[in-house]
């Protein structure tokens, strides 16, 4: 068993900007990071964009629904994976990667975002 990277469990929940999608996420944080690459910043307006990683498991939707947006910026995020967002606002909440069971979450759509703990 590894001693570096702390597995922080988590119980909280989320939504998007109109509020008519609402989630939780129940589970272990696998991983934080930051992506700076093109696609994300088109998906979110932002330079920078704070995600964290967990099992597909861990995140249900409690309401509302989501529409996925296939990117076009044909560089990283957009190449390997799709994005969930609310088809009323607009907000994207989570990308998922074309393989694999992991999502990650962007922080911002958290109601708690002090789980995510890395320097900009
Ligand atoms: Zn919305
Ligand atoms: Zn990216």
């Amino acid at each position: 068993m590894s001693t570096s990277g702390v597995v922080k469990t988590i119980q909280t929940s989320g939504s998007c900007h109109c509020g008519k999608v609402e989630y939780t996420v129940s589970g272990s944080i696998l991983g934080q990071s930051y992506c700076d690459c093109k696609a994300c910043q088109k998906a979110t307006g932002t330079l920078k964009v704070p995600f964290i990683t967990v099992s597909r498991d861990s995140f249900s939707l409690t309401q509302g629904e989501l529409s996925i947006v296939h990117g076009s910026t044909g560089v990283k995020c957009d190449n390997y994976g799709v994005w969930y967002h609310c088809p009323e606002c607009g907000t994207n909440l989570y990308w998922a990667p074309h393989q694999g069971e992991q999502i990650d979450i962007l922080v911002g759509t958290l109601d708690d975002v002090s789980v995510f703990n890395l320097k900009a």
